[in-house]
């Protein structure tokens, strides 16, 4: 039985579908206003987790994301300057030209992370006429009201308004902060579609009932989510930023306007943490994909560290945490190709899963999983698989390979690979060598990039240097 831990109730409930045939689940996307940091990726990665354990108990998944391509202020609140905007400032390009670069960006990082790509992926500059609609049953139905030309949502007019957080409208009216919007009834009121704002020279911009503008960043999940998964859906994520404000306010929306409850599960992902304190792009305080990869990391090492710690706990980043992960999951793909050696054939599915052993193993790692998520202990179960003597490699192979299925760390494809280096390659690696003698370790680091950038990866081990494609 799967359980998870719902934030609405703030409890593990078991898991039950609304539909036979699937789950529906919608993930928030990324803002494309620069790269993803190492702290986004966690939560995709928590996400892509969730996913394949509703595979794993055998549910199709229908899974939205969404991708954040206008409207979202540098606070979530409505406070700040637009996202896109000061990337397009930023980069001297059009706000287009930035959305489609960092999507792309996006994309190429979630696939080296072997995140299972989304059934769907939405645009919100795809979806403005599905925001209008909703905006316009808000307003019939006296949730809105327009204030210097913005449509505003009224949050007292919606009882609920904060239940995912547990805030009552009292508190919020009490603990206010001074600096607000002066068009706001209620300084928690949030808008749904801008006319006007600070931004004048604002490229992105729609006719609606209210006049040319733009929508406010809520109002986009909420369309997009019901589009394609109905009124009502077995699960929303996200991270746990999103609590407070995105995600109280898409409530607010939704059932505003259907007048029902929407979504049965929330569960929301803990931060990635820098020794410093949080890791934000506003911050300036933050990492990407690449940077490690430049630094000789496989991306599967960073997904590794993150499998190493609870979706809800918080994950404190640091490079001495990522050698270790790293370490870690090279001798575990060490341990694969010893056991590949020895095991008689690769057939090793149909004829082990009778076996009293390796059933318990798969029941333990089943009940690890199951418990909201618990991949640590998941992790600690395959480790023990690679150390039980017990088991013959032929079934190690089989439940590893079957473990895999969740940890997405693509083990199927590791060989030992007899790689070919190129002379230009090598010539590289010599000058490196030189370098470091001469202890122009400068020079060391910019030839070691140049390597990577060229998709090789020097490691300089006990036994040398040895060499391996990106
Ligand atoms: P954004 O692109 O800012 O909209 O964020 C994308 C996703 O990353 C959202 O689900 C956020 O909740 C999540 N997120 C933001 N910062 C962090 C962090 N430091 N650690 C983990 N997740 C984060
Ligand atoms: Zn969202």
């Amino acid at each position: 039985m799967l359980k998870l831990y719902n934030t609405l109730s703030r409890k593990k409930e078991e898991f039950h579908p609304i539909h036979k045939d699937y789950v529906g689940m919608y993930c928030c996307g990324p803002t494309v206003y620069f790269y993803a940091h190492i702290g986004n990726l966690r939560t995709y990665i928590f996400e892509d987790i969730l996913k394949r354990v509703l595979l794993f108990n055998g549910f199709n998944v229908k899974h939205v994301m969404n991708i954040t391509d206008v409207g979202h202020l540098t606070s979530d609140a409505d406070e700040g300057e637009d996202k896109m905007l000061k990337g397009a400032r930023r980069e001297g390009k059009t706000v287009w030209e930035i959305a489609k670069f960092y999507e792309n960006a996006f994309m190429n990082d979630i696939k080296k992370l072997n995140i299972i790509e989304p059934t769907i992926i939405c645009r919100a500059t795809d979806h403005i006429n599905e925001m209008i609609e909703l905006i316009k049953v808000l307003e019939k139905k006296n949730f809105t009201y327009i204030a210097n030309g913005n449509v505003y949502y009224d949050i007292t007019k919606f009882p609920n308004y904060g239940v995912l957080a547990r805030i009552n409208i009292e508190d919020l009216q009490a603990g206010a902060r001074i600096e607000v919007d002066p068009n706001k009834k209620n300084p928690y009121d949030f808008v749904l579609w801008f006319t006007k704002s600070k931004f004048q020279e604002q490229e992105m911009k729609w006719p609606s009932p209210w006049g040319v503008g733009y929508p406010g960043w809520h109002i986009e999940c909420s369309a997009m989510s019901m589009k394609y998964l109905g009124e009502r859906f077995d699960i929303h994520c996200g991270g746990i930023d999103h609590i407070p404000i995105h995600h109280t306010n898409e409530i607010a929306q939704s059932e505003g306007a259907i007048g029902h409850k929407w979504v049965n599960f929330w569960l929301h992902g803990e931060f990635l943490i820098m020794d410093k304190g949080k890791m934000s792009k506003s911050s300036g305080e933050f990492l990407i994909l690449s940077v490690l990869e430049q630094k000789g990391y496989n991306p599967l090492d960073y997904r590794y560290l993150c499998l190493n710690t609870h979706y809800r706990t918080p994950l404190t980043f640091t490079f001495e945490a990522l050698d270790s992960a790293r370490n870690a999951f090279k001798s575990l793909k060490n341990k694969i190709i010893e056991f590949r050696g020895k095991s008689e054939s690769e057939k090793y599915d149909s004829q082990m899963i009778d076996l009293p052993i390796v059933q318990k193993y798969e029941a333990d790692f089943v009940d690890a999983i199951n418990d909201d998520l618990n991949v640590p202990k998941a992790l600690g179960i395959l480790w023990n698989v690679v150390r039980d003597k017990d088991l013959n490699a032929s079934e190690k192979l089989y439940l590893i390979m079957k473990f895999d299925k969740v940890f997405g760390l693509n083990l199927s494809d590791v060989y030992e690979e007899e790689i070919e280096v190129p002379e230009e390659i090598l010539k590289l690696v010599n000058e490196r060598q030189e370098a470091r003698k001469n202890k122009d370790f400068k020079k060391a680091d910019e030839l070691r990039e140049l390597i990577t950038l060229k998709g090789y990866i020097i490691d300089d081990t006990k036994e040398g240097i040895k060499i391996r494609k990106v």
